[in-house]
């Protein structure tokens, strides 16, 4: 701590700095001076208190890559506004956000807090009980964001059991209100998403660029053996630590980003390799959601290259849509549900607990091939492997191999997103929890995605080079060589054919399986429990 501590501490705060300058809280996850109460007043007039706690880092086993990231941004953005002539306080603390904070405040005569308004509930919760307790908070809007709660409201209205959210018509509103890739009213290219256009698998057709590097520097050293020696057994590696930890390094990934990633993004955003896990993913998500980077920014830059031909349109398109829509739908369906609380409760809970809902009712234990033990099934080894060393996988890789043999095996919808949420560097309870019980479980029965999203090795098979290298033959559904995916596929539709027999968008697979012979539905049955019994025979590692 001390090449740190001896840096930050000629921004400590005079008794007068406290009477006479604006406090604003900082979360872990706001570092920016960009927009909302830093960007407001001069920095001489400005101070800011932000808290490191171990009690949030011990509340999960939490990657320890992600640990860093944040504690190293934490501490690098301490020292960019202390260089500004920001006075910090900054403060180490075994409590709790909240409880730190109330300390502080009553130990240091400090006046009302300004804070933007968390964007993870479990803040929300913890900085509440403080507010009861004495701590002083005034809340400011959260203007990283690109929508309000009320331009959701505006378009599906307050929540109600039962009612069915389709991203789609949120996010075409959010283009017609901010007018992004808009002329008079009109979408740019006649239409307002190219998702068909981008469902090529990657076969070498253009090179992949070699990402920047951003080896470690002292400070980042110095919080790395910290991790390692306060979250000893927390999950994954450390080695080899190399994420942006300044804002010029956060900026420079993005340009990165911006400049050789994106004009190829589109086409391949669904594909998915064993050599080359990024392809022209941005991996700009642990960066945004600690606000180093903001969406707004990155829309514009991202309009402004496509208006100009470096970026085609959809590559563009699919870029935005998900941080215009994808990204902002998500939160706001997460404060609304009360974080899927709402529908199992019937009232909002100050409750820490994680909501349970499982709509297919899987309720068998996530097995320890999620924590690195291998399966056979190089799909999920390969994912998995990779979360172990970088604590990131892309999109489809998390839906549709992690998540997709979840569902279909019927593992625990809420082990799954606690799974996700430690072992991930950008989960947020926000993001992480609509993610995995919405989109990719189907455990919310249908609140968030019109169907559960699962596969057979068909599609593993098309996306990917996975099954190229895999022991197990994509091609064949019975018998002990073939791959478990499309066995545990037919046997789930079986499963729950009562609750989703009905569903409009599988009328073509529940009719094949209806023509299927009744030899073949045993030999399918026996296949599955298998490669169930098979993965839930490893023992999981305790954390
Ligand atoms: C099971 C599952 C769990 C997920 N957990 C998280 C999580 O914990 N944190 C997280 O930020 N994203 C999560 N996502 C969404 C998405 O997979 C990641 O945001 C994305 O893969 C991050 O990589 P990228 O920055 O290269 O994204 P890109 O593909 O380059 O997309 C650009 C940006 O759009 C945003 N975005 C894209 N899709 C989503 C989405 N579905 N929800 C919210 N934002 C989105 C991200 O900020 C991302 O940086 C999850 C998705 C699934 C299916
Ligand atoms: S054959 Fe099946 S298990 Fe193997 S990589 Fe392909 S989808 Fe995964």
């Amino acid at each position: 701590m001390d090449f740190f501590t001896a840096r930050i501490a000629p921004a400590e705060p005079t008794p007068q700095d406290l009477a006479t300058r604006r406090w604003i809280y900082i979360p872990y996850d706001r570092f920016t001076d960009r927009t909302g109460p830093l960007a407001e007043q001069p920095a001489s007039q400005t101070g800011i208190v932000i808290v490191e706690s171990i009690a949030k880092a011990l509340r999960r086993p939490y990657h320890k890559k992600k640990l860093i990231l944040l504690i190293s941004n934490m501490r690098h953005f301490a020292l960019e506004q202390a260089a500004r002539g920001v006075k910090v306080l900054y403060h180490f603390s075994p409590e709790s956000h909240g409880q730190a904070l109330l300390k502080l405040q009553r130990d240091r005569k400090l006046p009302p807090l300004t804070v933007m308004s968390p964007a993870e509930r479990e803040l929300r919760i913890d900085l509440a009980q403080a507010e009861s307790q004495g701590l002083q908070l005034l809340y400011v809007p959260d203007t990283t964001w690109t929508s309000t709660t009320q331009d959701f409201l505006d378009t599906f209205g307050p929540y109600k059991p039962g009612k069915s959210y389709v991203m789609d018509r949120f996010y075409r509103r959010q283009r017609q209100q901010t007018g992004i890739l808009m002329n008079n009213a009109k979408p740019i290219g006649g239409q307002f998403s190219f998702d068909t256009e981008n469902r090529k698998p990657y076969k070498n057709q253009v090179p992949i660029p070699a990402p920047p590097t951003f080896p470690p520097d002292d400070l980042t050293q110095e919080v790395i053996a910290f991790v390692e020696q306060t979250y000893p057994h927390h999950f994954g590696t450390s080695e080899g630590f190399n994420l942006p930890c300044t804002q010029a390094d956060c900026d420079r990934m993005w340009r990165f980003a911006l400049e050789h990633l994106l004009p190829t993004f589109g086409p391949y955003e669904d594909a998915m390799r064993d050599d080359q896990p990024q392809l022209f993913h941005s991996k700009t998500s642990p960066l945004i959601n600690l606000a180093r980077l903001l969406p707004m920014d990155l829309i514009r830059d991202v309009e402004a290259a496509s208006a100009d031909d470096r970026i085609p349109l959809a590559s563009a398109e699919g870029f935005i849509r998900q941080l215009l829509g994808w990204r902002e739908f998500m939160r706001h369906l997460h404060q609304q549900t009360d974080g899927y609380r709402l529908l199992t409760n019937k009232a909002p809970t100050s409750s820490l607990t994680g909501a349970t809902p499982s709509a297919l009712n899987a309720q068998l234990p996530l097995p320890a091939v999620y924590w690195g033990v291998k399966s056979g099934l190089h799909c999920i080894d390969t994912v998995v492997a990779q979360v172990v060393d970088e604590g990131w996988s892309h999109h489809i890789t998390r839906l549709m191999v992690l998540s997709n043999l979840a569902t279909l095996c019927g593992f625990s919808p809420r082990e799954l997103t606690d799974w996700f949420w430690f072992a991930y560097i950008d989960a947020y309870d926000w993001v992480v929890e609509t993610n995995v019980l919405g989109m990719a479980t189907y455990a919310d029965g249908g609140l968030t995605a019109t169907k559960p999203y699962v596969s057979g090795a068909a599609y593993i098979n098309r996306m990917s080079n996975y099954c190229g290298h895999c022991q197990y033959d994509p091609k064949q559904s019975t018998g002990p060589n073939s791959c478990p995916f499309t066995a545990l596929y037919w046997t789930f539709l079986e499963r729950n054919e009562a609750i989703l027999g009905n569903n409009f968008r599988l009328q073509m697979p529940y009719t094949t399986l209806h023509k299927k012979k009744p030899e073949e539905l045993v030999q399918l049955r026996t296949r599955a429990a298998e490669a169930i019994a098979h993965l839930q025979s490893f023992k999981r590692p305790n954390y």
